[in-house]
Order: structure tokens, then C-alpha cells, then sequence
């Protein structure tokens, strides 16, 4: 007989398409940053479902919103109203404008509604990307004057936006890409990281640059200060929009309430996904200029469930636990200490650190094993964290996380970095 951790492997590996390669922990629980395995082992989570669990697992508040929302309504259409979907709407429309320095309701306060914010909201991260796409090109065609069918969108090497055909079109990954065409043309793609190029790019045909304000799967790479900045003023004075992919970065991640916020950018449209569910269920949205926002009429887009009550209540709950910014504060003090504790092991197996926030790409010595090597080993000793690429692993711990685990965490990867 198996034990209970390798019958649900050998389950999964028999049913399941092999599109994941997991490392082997079956998670029967969780709280907080803490999980507990089928076996009752317990682990720290250093990944938080690649910042979907921002505010942790179950986090009280948010069950709270959805017990009592599961107690009422679940689902009904957008082919009518229901009563959690202004409100939500409304509130994240306020979190979007508080981080806008031109808006007039000025401070953090996500109840207030705000008139120069509209929202769309989806599911998954992918959808809302496509969201913005769609929007990007009518905004194009009907209020620019781009010639139909020929809108262009500028995008960066490295990216990962999801894994639609539309998506995966303007990968430069083999894995996301390779044998998924014929693919969906209209995309430039420039370096990461150097606003000239963006500049050099754009073209009349040019509707919208899309980039991620700090790319998470590429290996939490971190562009030059000014960058945003920069290809923010490159898009309003060349008449393009700047769609920000915040899904990962996005909610408290990087010590502010978008990355974005970091250089005091404003997009035209922010992409939110994964925490805006609240580690509960899918939620995703586009936000942002309401010039872009009502190109699309009723029957020109949607989604059975995007903006379902259960996710609209999820939702309130998340943007009620960002509003006094104090996630956002306690990702900024503890990646300060995670950022020193992790260039303090530079040259002692790590050869790269990248952080923004609480949210951390190390390049471990390849000397040592693979990213997954590290991570494997990691996971016997208790932490939970996942490898991008080669020997790239992402910590991107749910900001409840305590700071002395989060130095546990570092102190097993420095013992597993020495005794390798
Ligand atoms: N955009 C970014 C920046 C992401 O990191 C991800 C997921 O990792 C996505 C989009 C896609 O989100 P989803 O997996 O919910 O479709």
C-alpha cells in the first residue's frame, strides 16, 4: 500500500496531462503562509500560487466575505444585475484612481467610486489580457483611426501574459509557444527594459504597448529606474496606450498597490488577476480609462462568469484589505530584510538577486544543480518555492507571511546553497 502522498501522485500522473510537472507535496491544508501536506507535514510557502495568496491562505476576512456571499447568491449572468457588482466595481475603481496622482479623490480610499475609472471584470489573468487587447485594438480602430485590421501592439522580450493561442502568439518561449500556431500577428516585440526601443517600434499602425512593470516568470526581472516612466511618456506623447500587466506584480507585491505606482506611472489600463481573488476564486479585471473602457457595447464581450457574486464579493474583500496600505508597507519592510539576507549569500551560491518588494528572483550557482534541484531539496526541508527558468527560483511569499519564518526560509536555503 501506498502512503497517502504518493497514491495522490500516481493518481494525478495517471489522470491528469502531464502540463505541470509538480514538485512532490500533496497540500491537504493551509493557513497563512503555513501548508500542511497528506502526510501532516508542514511547509512554508515561498511561492503564495505565484502571488494569487498575497494575503496569505484563508484569510479570514476573505472567507468571511465568501461564506456569507455563498449563503446568499452565487451566480446569476450579467444578463442582470445583482448586488455585489457596482460595489465592487465602484471599490476598485477608487483603489485604481487612489494610485493616480491626477484623480480627484487623492488618498488611498478604495470605497470611494471614482468617475475616471471604469472596470471589466473576467477570471483568469489570460482572459483579462485578451480583455485588454480586444479594447486596445477597437480603441484603436474606432477612436484612433487606425486602418482596420492592421493595429499593431507593441510588447517585450521575456514576457509571460498567459497561455491563449493570442498570447502565446507574442511569446518568445519555445515551451509556451512551439506548435500552437498558425499564431496571431500584430505584435512587435523589443527588449525588456529600454524605453528607446519601445520608442523606435511605434508606428502609425501603433494602438498599445503591453508590458509587465517587473516580469515574474522571466525571473522577477526588475527594469532600470525611469523605464516606466519613459515609455509612459512616449505613449501619451505618440498618441498609444500603455496597458500595464499587473497580475503578478500587482496588489501589494512589490511594496506599493501596483508596481506601477513604484515610478508614479499611471497606465491607461491596469491588468489584474491571480490576489484579486483572494486566493478563493478566479478574478480577474481591466481597469482604467473610461476612453477606452466603453469601446466595447453590450454583446461585444464578456464571460458567464466574469463578475459572478461570489467573485465580486471575494473582490471587495481584497481591495478592502489594501486600502489603508498596510499589506502594501509590510511588503516593503519585509523585502528589505529579504533583499539584505539574500545579497548576504552572493557569491555563497547565489549568483544573481533581483527584488522588487517582497518578491525575489535568485540565480543559484548552476555549479550547484538546477533550479529544481535547489527547490526539491527546499521542499524536504519545509519550503515551498517553484524555478522559472534553468536555475532561476522566485520567492514570492504571501505577504502575512512572519518575518522570523521568512528568515527560516532564507536560513534553509542558505544551508541547502553550503552543503551542496
Ligand atoms: N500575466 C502575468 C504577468 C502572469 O504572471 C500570469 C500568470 O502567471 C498571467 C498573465 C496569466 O494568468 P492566468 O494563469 O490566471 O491566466
Amino acid at each position: 500500500t501506498l502512503d497517502p502522498t504518493a497514491a495522490q501522485i500516481t493518481l494525478a500522473e495517471r489522470y491528469a496531462a502531464h502540463n505541470y510537472h509538480p514538485l512532490p507535496v500533496v497540500a491537504a491544508e493551509a493557513e497563512g503562509a503555513w501548508v500542511t501536506g497528506v502526510d501532516g507535514r508542514r511547509y512554508l510557502d515561498c511561492l503564495a500560487g505565484y502571488s494569487a495568496l498575497n494575503f496569505g491562505h484563508r484569510h479570514p476576512a476573505i472567507l468571511a466575505a465568501a461564506r456569507e456571499q455563498l449563503d446568499r447568491l452565487t451566480l446569476i449572468s450579467r444578463a442582470f444585475h445583482h448586488d455585489q457588482f457596482g460595489a465592487f466595481c465602484a471599490e476598485l475603481a477608487g483603489l485604481v484612481a487612489a494610485s493616480n496622482p491626477m484623480s480627484s479623490t487623492g488618498s488611498v480610499t478604495g470605497a470611494e467610486a471614482s468617475p475616471g475609472v471604469m472596470v471589466l471584470p473576467m477570471n483568469t489573468g489570460a482572459e483579462a489580457v485578451e480583455t485588454a487587447l480586444k479594447l486596445a485594438r477597437k480603441w484603436g480602430y474606432e477612436r484612433k483611426g487606425v486602418p482596420d485590421g492592421q493595429a499593431t501592439i507593441v510588447v517585450a522580450a521575456g514576457n509571460f501574459h498567459g497561455r491563449t493561442i493570442t498570447i502565446v502568439s507574442f511569446s518568445d518561449d519555445p515551451d509556451a509557444r512551439d506548435h500552437y500556431g498558425p499564431y496571431t500577428s500584430g505584435f512587435v516585440t523589443v527588449p525588456y527594459g529600454d524605453a528607446g526601443a519601445v520608442a523606435d517600434a511605434i508606428d502609425d499602425t501603433t494602438v498599445a504597448v503591453l508590458i509587465e512593470p517587473v516580469q515574474g516568470e522571466a525571473g522577477v526581472i526588475v527594469p532600470p529606474e525611469g523605464y516606466l516612466r519613459e515609455v509612459r511618456r512616449t505613449c501619451t506623447e505618440r498618441g498609444v496606450l500603455l496597458l500595464a500587466d499587473e497580475i503578478q506584480a500587482g496588489l501589494g507585491r512589490t511594496g506599493t498597490t501596483f508596481a506601477c505606482d513604484r515610478e508614479g506611472v499611471v497606465p491607461d489600463l491596469y491588468i489584474l488577476g491571480k490576489a484579486l481573488g483572494g486566493g478563493v476564486v478566479p478574478v480577474s479585471a481591466v481597469a482604467g480609462s473610461p476612453d477606452v473602457l466603453s469601446v466595447v457595447r453590450p454583446g461585444q464581450h464578456g464571460s458567464t462568469f466574469g463578475g459572478n457574486p461570489l467573485a465580486c464579493a471575494v473582490g471587495r474583500a481584497v481591495v478592502g484589505l489594501l486600502t489603508d496600505g498596510s499589506y502594501q508597507r509590510r511588503a516593503a519592510a519585509l523585502g528589505t530584510v529579504l533583499t539584505e539576507r539574500l545579497n548576504a549569500l552572493l557569491g555563497k551560491g547565489l549568483v544573481g538577486v533581483r527584488t522588487a518588494g517582497l518578491w525575489a528572483g535568485i540565480d543559484v550557482d548552476p555549479a550547484l544543480g538546477t533550479g529544481r534541484d535547489i527547490c526539491s531539496t527546499l521542499a524536504e526541508r519545509g519550503v515551498l518555492a517553484k524555478d522559472t527558468h534553468g536555475s532561476t527560483i522566485r520567492l514570492a511569499p504571501p505577504l502575512v507571511i512572519e518575518q522570523a519564518d521568512l528568515e527560516w526560509a532564507v536560513d534553509q536555503l542558505a544551508d541547502v546553497l553550503a552543503t551542496r
